[in-house]
């Protein structure tokens, strides 16, 4: 049986505790992982902290031969470490090898060429002159979420790391293993020890000592509105990011190009076997097209391959965790209590054969004439099920929109171009794709309003947490 180590300072640092991570596909045990605590956290943290003034100190093109190095290498082992993202996170491999991963090697030469384009503002007046310096903050806790773990993971450390900071990771406890490579590719690379730390364990265990700690200086979290809430309130003053959870809208107007727009409605709710915090869970559609959209909806959904996520062909693998599976199954039934139509789907077992039977299997579902005021339409159920709403007019469609307590991302839908700025300009979401499904550009600013969290990372929008303003006047 594999056991991932901690790493701490450049060395595998194993605790007396383990647990298990598992194969979601199968439950299979596929290694033993160290439960990290207080005093994992505290040694972590103590390392970062040496770390820190050597290589802020270095130069950012040094810096970014480091960066570059380690893309290198990721993209190098893309079939590897996509194998096991895949088996210990469940994401289909055709995601996490043609994308997932090789993007997050991407995130590592985009951030290596940003960091030697730092630079600052001047302020002149007659008498004196302003100018502002970007610090690296210092040691920052990067704590990641379980679906796309590797990607979330370099989305935080590369920008970090690329502005002089040092780190401490804490990934998901469901979901380690992809990282704890990304540990050993930095050594490879030539990172410093010391200047990325991975400590591994449960949020409660791990992750809230290392929120607390005093020299931890920014915080840039991705997972959910409750646990972002609680870091918000043990961690005391702190920079933060906090990506949190969504429930987007996905607004079809009459005009729009239809079979585009159904292929992007059909992706961004079941890609990732639906746990994206991006999702278009709420599909909207304006009244005239309704009934024809949701026949098309409902007959692609059931045509989805569901099954072993290792399989180039499978497009829905299994939910992360017996938990979750239960989770998303409870909001099937709700969903059916609360008077929604379910159109395809439903929360029984798929019927799997071998040791799929095993795995946290969901049928992709469907529902339609849901209310916007139902529990599925307002909470993130973070799966494969899809909650269709009619809609009237623009006005509507705005209205149904932002009513939500989330606020990530939104998609829109039309070929009247007025319309869509319009519509656009009046959803209160962090990002709006028009007539385009969720696409990454690394400089644009991505995170979200309202309940869907605080603050941007990306491009330069990363400055906010892991770099300080400093502002020098000077009397002429
Ligand atoms: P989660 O909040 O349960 O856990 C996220 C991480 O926080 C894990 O590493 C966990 O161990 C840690 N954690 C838990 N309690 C903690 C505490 N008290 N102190 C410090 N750390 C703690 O989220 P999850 O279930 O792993 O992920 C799913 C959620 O993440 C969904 O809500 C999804 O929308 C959200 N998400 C958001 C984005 C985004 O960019 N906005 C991206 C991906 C996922």
């Amino acid at each position: 049986m594999p056991h991932i180590s901690h790493l701490i300072n450049g060395r595998s640092v194993a605790s007396e505790r383990t647990f298990e991570t598992l194969n979601p596909a199968t439950q299979e045990v596929l290694a033993e992982v160290a439960r990290g605590g207080e005093a994992e956290v505290q040694a972590a943290v103590a390392a970062a902290k040496a770390a820190f003034p050597a290589w802020a100190g270095l130069a950012p093109s040094e810096r970014a031969r480091l960066l570059r190095r380690l893309g290198e290498l990721i993209a190098q082992h893309v079939p590897e470490i996509a194998a096991t993202e895949t088996r210990d996170a469940g994401q289909v491999i055709s995601q996490t090898a043609k994308q997932l991963i090789p993007r997050a090697a991407d995130n590592f030469h985009f951030f290596a060429e940003m960091c030697s384009r730092v630079d600052g503002h001047t302020y002149p007046t007659p008498s004196h002159l302003n100018y502002t310096l970007f610090h690296p903050v210092g040691v920052c806790a990067l704590i990641s979420p379980w679906n796309v773990p590797f990607m979330t993971a370099t989305w935080k450390v590369a920008p970090c790391l690329a502005f002089g900071n040092t780190a401490v990771l804490k990934m998901s406890e469901l979901s380690p293993l992809s990282a704890a490579r990304l540990g050993e590719l930095a050594l490879e690379a030539g990172i410093p020890p010391g200047v990325l730390n991975i400590v591994h364990g449960y949020g409660q265990e791990a992750g809230e000592p290392l929120v607390r700690h005093p020299d931890v200086r920014a915080i840039s979290f991705t997972g959910s509105t409750l646990t972002g809430q609680r870091i918000v309130q043990a961690a005391g003053l702190k920079k933060f990011s906090m990506e949190l959870g969504g429930k987007s809208p996905f607004v079809i107007f009459e005009d729009a190009d239809f079979e585009r727009a159904l292929d992007a409605a059909i992706f961004m709710i079941f890609s990732n076997n639906g746990e994206r915090c991006t999702a278009g869970s709420r599909i909207l559609v304006q009244q005239s097209l309704y009934a024809r959209f949701v026949e098309r909806f409902a007959e692609r959904a059931q045509a989805l391959a569901l099954g072993d996520p290792l399989d180039e062909k499978t497009i829905i693998g299994p939910m992360i965790s017996a938990a979750h599976l239960a989770k998303v199954r409870h909001y099937i039934e709700l969903g059916q209590q609360e008077g929604a139509r379910l159109v395809c789907g439903g929360s029984e077992a798929p019927e799997l054969g071998g040791a799929l039977a095993r795995g946290n299997f969901v049928k992709p579902t469907v529902f339609a004439d849901v209310d916007n005021r139902m529990a599925i339409a307002q909470e993130e159920i973070f799966g494969p099920v899809a909650c269709l709403i009619p809609f009237r007019d623009e006005a509507h469609a705005v209205a149904l929109s932002n009513d939500t307590a989330y606020g990530l991302s939104s998609y829109v839908w039309t070929e009247n171009i007025g319309r869509a700025h319009r519509v656009a300009a009046q959803i209160e979401a962090g990002m709006c794709f028009v007539n385009s499904q969720n696409v990454r550009d690394l400089r644009q600013p991505f995170g979200g309003t309202k309940a869907s969290g605080t603050g941007r990372e990306g491009g330069s929008w990363s400055y906010e947490v892991f770099l300080e303003p400093k502002n020098i006047c000077v009397s002429l």
